[in-house]
């Protein structure tokens, strides 16, 4: 069954099943590309259920570099920002890794510098771009962990992953880090 949260601090990270663009949390993360621009994907859903107005504030921000992260309003999401970060394109380098954690850690502090209490994300990079999903859970949840140990804000950090498969990596990988902070 895997571990479906884990208490760090006075917050809390959750691993659950679900799309992106429902989640009730104050930011969600788009697993962007470089212009920012709609596309298939995660991206693509943010921006068909944001509506236009999205695609317009992205166009004024100049793009966002591989691991790096920039913050917009989330329109007709449930969600009051979106914050856009661009995943590495999987080569098996060790860069990749570098970047992956960039995106998460570069995608918290922008979340902590607005006040954000409770922020979701998708698995980066792990779609189109062809990260290895268990490599990816791996880096994605130790960082975060490392983020909240570190932080006291956000205080909800949720990981939505779109398939039941996808949910029990990342649930297995979470357990596997939670025994080791014991
Ligand atoms: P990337 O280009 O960074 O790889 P993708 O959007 O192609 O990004 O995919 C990232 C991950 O998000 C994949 O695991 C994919 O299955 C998942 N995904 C796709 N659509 C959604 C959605 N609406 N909500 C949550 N996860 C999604």
């Amino acid at each position: 069954m895997g571990q479906t949260s884990l208490k760090i601090g006075s917050s809390l990270l959750e691993i659950v099943q679900g799309d992106i663009t429902k989640q009730d949390t104050e930011a969600v993360v788009n697993a962007a590309n470089k212009r920012l621009a709609p596309g298939g994907g995660v991206a693509g859903a943010i921006h068909r259920a944001a509506g236009p107005e999205l695609w317009a504030e992205c166009q004024n921000l100049g793009g966002c570099e591989t691991g790096e992260a920039k913050i917009t309003g989330g329109y007709n999401l449930p969600a009051r920002y979106v914050v856009h970060t661009v995943g590495p394109v999987f080569n098996n380098t060790l860069q990749n890794a570098k970047d992956l954690e960039s995106c998460y850690l570069n995608s918290l502090r922008l979340a902590a510098e607005n006040n954000v209490q409770s922020i979701a994300f998708p698995a980066i990079s792990t779609g189109i771009f062809g990260y290895p999903l268990a490599e990816a859970a791996e880096i994605s949840l130790r960082t975060v962990v490392k983020f909240l140990q570190e932080n006291t804000k956000p205080e909800r950090v949720r990981f939505v992953l779109f398939g039941a498969d996808d949910l029990q990596v990342y649930r297995d990988s979470l357990q596997k880090i939670a025994g080791e902070l014991k």
